[in-house]
């Protein structure tokens, strides 16, 4: 892509996630001056455009480009004394009460047209078609819940790029309730409770992923609180995601518990045998693979669980055709299938394993063998210590050895826990699919 069509991308980009006065005052005299491997630089007319766009609209700007390039790249900027003429306009633009940007950018790939509707869905498919219809009118708030990798992030970013290309217009804020939490804590800090309520209280429409994540959390469920009442009094839709029913939310204040109830709650379950194989069909439609119907039937049997873990099965399948360069029947499939997970995880060395939880949980090696006994480290070493005695067949002495020196009984304490929460914790099943996906994906 040359230059000025990256620059044209770009602007059509941003321009739906910020106001009208915003996108006139600061991109519209702002140029695209270079592109290299790792840096874009724009020229800005004015010292107090470039001050704006990298104080207030830096996040915005990496991610638009890191979607267009397909990578991270450090934004650079430059003055260039170019146009002077329409200065006094830009200040009066500037101290004009200004609309906070949506600083989100709605992943494209999920839309309601490449969702699969079956029985497990449907009744969720409908409400959310109801709600593009007619925004903060029917079902408000709209609440999904139900298990991990089921659909509900893809159905509530299909609602919100359905509305964004029917409403360009109306302003549509998608977070989960961590993100929001972290906002809130950032602003108590910075004492900028102004900016993040007119962020989050301008919203048209506010799409906020599992909201689980509020339990516990008193002071940001009171915020939320009348964020929410601002937003559903002036008819702004709202859509909530979780894992359980808001009944079922521990540590959930009764009154955000009670407005969770009050518009529509629908849960989606996992997928039936023919939706899983929509499910694949679709999957490898996406990723330009093919494989036949009956690969795909095979592979849905074998796979009852989710959806997500459908389609970690489906990637991992194709991997090992491709790498081994088998044609994709049936035999060969079902030789896939039929060797355990553990046998494809069980080939990685412990180090592999100790890096990817790391990695998934960003933390240091060190903290990970270390003495420190905090959540952030406890859950991260009692997932290693189930993965290396499941999967790598590894015993609990030699275990606790590589975990830094660990006597075996609190090994054995370990992997017994996670055994027990991977059936009551949709959370740390969550976890514990995920790092096995990026496990294998290794392997
Ligand atoms: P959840 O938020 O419920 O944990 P996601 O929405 O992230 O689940 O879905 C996990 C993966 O499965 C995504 O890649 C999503 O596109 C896919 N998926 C889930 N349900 C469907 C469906 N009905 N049709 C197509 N893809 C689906
Ligand atoms: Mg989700």
């Amino acid at each position: 892509m040359d230059n000025l069509r990256l620059w044209h991308k770009f602007l059509e980009s941003i321009k739906p996630n910020i106001s009208s006065a915003n996108f006139k005052t600061f991109f519209s005299k702002t140029l695209l001056e270079r592109v290299t491997e790792e840096k874009v630089t724009l020229s800005t007319s004015s010292a107090f455009i470039k001050e704006t766009l990298s104080q207030r609209h830096l996040p915005l700007i990496e991610e638009v480009f890191a979607n267009l390039l397909g990578k991270r790249v450090v934004i650079d900027f430059v003055i260039k004394e170019v146009i002077a003429e329409n200065n006094s306009q830009t200040e009066t633009d500037f101290f004009q009460p200004v609309r906070t940007q949506t600083t989100t950018i709605l992943n494209p790939k999920y839309t309601l047209a490449n969702f699969v509707v079956g029985p497990s869905n449907n009744v969720a498919y409908a409400a959310a078609q109801a709600v593009i219809q007619n925004p903060g009118a029917s079902y408000n708030p709209l609440f999904f819940y139900g298990g991990t990798g089921v659909g509900k992030t893809h159905l509530m970013l299909g609602i919100g790029n359905a509305v964004l290309e029917k409403k360009p217009h109306l302003k549509i804020i998608y977070c989960s309730s961590e993100k929001f939490t972290n906002d809130y804590v950032e602003a108590i800090q910075n004492r900028r409770m102004g900016d993040l309520r007119s962020k989050y209280r301008s919203a048209d429409l506010l799409l906020v992923d599992d909201a689980q994540f509020f339990s516990g959390r008193e002071q940001t469920q009171e915020e939320f609180f009348h964020t929410f009442n601002e937003l559903t009094s002036r008819n702004s839709q709202i859509v909530l995601t979780s894992d359980r029913a808001p009944s079922e939310m521990p540590k959930l204040e009764d009154r955000l518990k009670s407005r969770f109830q009050g518009g529509l709650m629908v849960d989606i379950q996992s997928p039936d045998i023919d939706t899983r194989v929509a499910i694949l069909k679709a999957k490898c439609m996406e990723r330009g693979d093919h494989l036949p119907e009956e690969c795909l039937s095979l592979i849905a049997e074998a796979t009852e669980t989710n959806a997500r873990e459908l389609e970690g099965k489906l990637i991992q399948i194709i991997q090992v055709l491709k790498i081994q360069k088998m044609p994709p029947t049936i035999e060969s499939v079902r030789s896939i299938l039929g060797q355990k997970p553990a046998a494809a995880l069980s080939n990685l060395n412990y180090k592999q394993v100790l890096n990817t939880v790391c990695q998934y949980f960003d933390i240091r090696l060190n903290e990970l063998t270390g003495p420190r006994r905090v959540k952030e480290l406890v859950l991260p070493r009692h997932l290693v210590m189930h993965i290396l005695s499941d999967e790598l067949n590894l015993t609990v002495e030699k275990i606790g050895e590589i975990l830094g020196g660990r006597d075996h009984t609190t090994v054995m304490h370990g992997r017994d826990k996670i055994k027990k929460l991977i059936t009551t914790d949709r959370e740390v099943q969550r976890v514990l699919i995920e790092v096995k996906q990026q496990l294998s994906a290794s392997a």
